[in-house]
C-alpha cells in the first residue's frame, strides 16, 4: 500500500481515537524490501505509529500505541497534562 495511503488511514484511526499527530519526513525503508517509511507521534501524549510500504515478514505495514489506545490527553487543559 502506498505511503500516502496508509498514511491517510493511520491519521483518521488516530484522530477518533483523540490523538493529534504530527509526521516526519517520508524515509527509504530500512527493512530492505524497498519502500517508503514515515512516522507520526502525538503532540499531546507523546503516543506514535510507524508506517512500512513493504513491512518485513514478521511485521505490519500500520503499527504503534496511537493505533491501540486513545490519547490520555485529549480533554485535557495544557496546565492539567504537565500534572498527570
Ligand atoms: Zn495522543
Amino acid at each position: 500500500m502506498k505511503i500516502s495511503t496508509l498514511k491517510r488511514k493511520a491519521g483518521a484511526t488516530a484522530q477518533c481515537r483523540g490523538h493529534k499527530m504530527i509526521w516526519s519526513e517520508v524515509y527509504r525503508s530500512p527493512y530492505g524490501f524497498g519502500g517508503d517509511c514515515q512516522d507520526g507521534s502525538c503532540l499531546l501524549c507523546g503516543d506514535v505509529v510507524q508506517l512500512t510500504e513493504n513491512p518485513p515478514p514478521n511485521g505490519i505495514d500500520i503499527e504503534g500505541t496511537a493505533m491501540s489506545r486513545n490519547c490520555r490527553y485529549k480533554n485535557l487543559m495544557p496546565n492539567e497534562r504537565a500534572k498527570k
